[in-house]
Order: C-alpha cells, then structure tokens, then sequence
C-alpha cells in the first residue's frame, strides 16, 4: 500500500456484536473476513458509541491500517431510523435504552470520531454490497436484494443508488404485502407479521415465520414429526434448516414455502423495477450447495411466468453474508468521498 493511500472503514452494528471492514483507494477490502468487537446497545447510546470508536482503534491495529489514513466512516444498523440516521422515537428491538429514542447515530458517531459519517440502515447496506459485488462501484445497474434472517432484511438499489426514500424506510421489504393464497400447501393459514400486516413477505419468509407460524401449520398436520416433541417451539424452529438440509420431507416443505413467497415477491418487483438481478442472502442460502440451489430453484418455480426478455433475470447469491453490511457500509462511505471529493 502507497503511503498516500486513504480508507475508509465500515461499521456494522448489530444485536450483538459490532463488524468492522476497511476499504482503500483501489476498491480492495482489507479484512478478508470478520472484525468483531461486542456491541453493548443496551447500555445506551454513549457507551455503545465509545464501544464502537474503541473497536475501531482495535480494528485498524488488526488490519494493519494507519488510523491517520482513515479518512470517512461507513455506519449500519438494524432500524428503524431516518435516511440520515435518526433511531425512531418510539425505541425498536436493538435499541431499548431509553437515551437511544431520537437518538442522532450518524452525528454521534461523527462527534466522537471526528471523521465525516455515512449513515444506512442494516439491509440496504448488504444491499449495497451485494450490488456492487455484482455491477461495481461505478454502475447504472438495478438490484433487489432479500436477506432471510429472523426478520427479512434486504434493499433496492436503482441506477446504483440505494433506495432509502423520504422517511428511511425504502427497501423494507419484508412488509411488502405478496399474494400468499397462490402458495401450494398453506391453505388455511393466517399469516401474522410482527408489524401488524397478514400476508407480507416477512410473515412467511424468516426464521420467525417458521416459529410462529410455518412450523406450528405444519405439525398440527403431522404431529408425530420428531419435532412435535420439543416443546419448546424455538427450539425446534432452529433445527428446521438443519433437517431439511438432510431431506426431511416436512422440514423441505415450509421451506419450499419460503422460496415461493419469495418468488411472488419477486415477482412483484420485476415488474416495479425490472431490474438486472435479483439477490439472496441469509440462512436459506447459507447452506450445502445442494440445498441452496434447490432453494433458488424453488424461488423460479414459485414466480408467474415471466415475459421472454425478463426470463433469464439472475438470482444471485449474497456473497460474504456475515460482512455484508459492513462492506455495503464502508462503499457507502467511499462514495461520499467521491462525491465530496474528500
Ligand atoms: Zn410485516
């Protein structure tokens, strides 16, 4: 590395733990994989801020990166909070504390550090990432990325730019309402989402999904599966995966019914977008070759037919899931830089 080389981090917080990555001037990412330090949001904003600025000392030395050659930071983080990084007033699910409510993250952070900060929330900024590992960072390119978690995650990128809308909300795709009745094999079902909609992607496509709803379906039908006698239905919604992986039939059916969720969802935004891909992240992709692939298979067989020119529309897999939003957060960064000319 020249001498005269700037870099810009990300900074992923999340539940748990914060992410970091470093990006330089060539466009190359100087942590090949995870940079943890422990997150503590509950303890409120001040000391979760310093937790992060002292991670970042810690991140610089492991990666070998002259903390002056810093120039701009990249932060994510669950929302909800504005487009420039205002936690909402009403406190979410990471940001209990009572001191986080309006809290102002970006600026925060901006203060502490004394570096300029780029703010996005968690899915538009793997979002991003997955974007450019596909199109680069210099595209006119249309994406739409899903990420299944315990949520569903994800963000809409158009002409290269994330779409993060007038109040921070855009790309929050797991509320988007999809016809679920079309779905072989959940007739009958009520699918609740926590936000208080029935039938959007979230409420079928997520790791709660299938504790709340696809699991509880399915063994009210088949009650003498090994996983009827966990009576702890989190529990047993954690070993789905893991036994559908191996083949179990029931386990292989909810998700089947994920994959078609998704595939009416996407669906719906090909023909909002028509965009040049479409990508996957997550636990249902973060998995044997096998399973994966008959996942994606499984999202083309649950989408309508499309017209002939949109027919060879990829689906990509996310790459680097478990850095993703630090990466989307660090090219957010680097954009800014550009565009500040810093
Ligand atoms: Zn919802």
């Amino acid at each position: 590395m020249s001498p005269a080389e700037k870099v810009v981090a990300g900074v992923d917080l999340g539940g748990t733990a914060i992410n970091y990555t470093f990006l330089d001037e060539r466009g190359l990412f100087l942590i090949p994989g995870l940079c943890e330090h422990p997150a503590r949001s509950v303890e409120g904003p001040d000391i979760c801020i310093g937790q992060i600025a002292e991670g970042l000392e810690l991140a610089c030395r492991t990666a070998g990166v002259d903390r002056r050659k810093l120039i701009a930071v990249g932060l994510d983080t669950p929302g909800p909070a504005s487009a420039d990084g205002v936690l909402s007033k009403r406190g979410s699910t990471n940001f209990v504390h009572s001191a986080w409510a309006g809290y102002d993250m970006r600026a925060g952070l901006e203060s502490t550090l004394g570096l300029p900060v780029t703010y996005l929330n968690d899915g538009n900024a793997a979002a991003l990432w997955g974007h450019v590992s596909l199109f680069g960072s210099e595209n006119t390119s249309t994406s739409v990325s899903a990420i299944i978690g315990t949520g569903l995650g994800g963000g809409v990128i158009t002409d290269g730019r994330v779409v993060s809308g007038r109040n921070g909300f855009g790309g929050e795709l797991g509320h988007v309402l999809i016809p679920y009745a079309a779905i072989p094999g959940i007739e009958g079902l009520t699918p609740d989402c926590n936000c208080g909609r029935t039938g959007d992607l979230e409420s079928l496509c997520s790791l709660t999904a299938i504790r709340r709803t696809l699991l509880p379906h399915f063994l009210a039908k088949q009650p003498d599966h090994p996983l009827a006698a966990i009576a702890d239905i989190g529990e047993a919604a954690k070993k789905v995966r893991g036994m559908a992986e191996k083949g179990d039939v029931m386990c292989r059916e909810i998700f089947r019914v994920q994959a078609h969720a998704l595939g009416l969802f996407f669906d719906e935004m090909v023909n909002v977008f028509d965009p040049d891909a479409l990508i996957v992240g997550g636990g249902a992709v973060e998995t044997s070759d096998e399973f994966r692939d008959w996942f994606i298979t499984e999202i083309r067989a649950g989408m309508p037919s499309q017209r002939e020119e949109q027919a060879d529309l990829p689906i990509h897999v996310m790459p680097s899931g478990d850095s993703a939003g630090a990466r989307g957060a660090a090219l957010d960064a680097a954009r800014m830089v550009r565009e500040r000319g810093l």
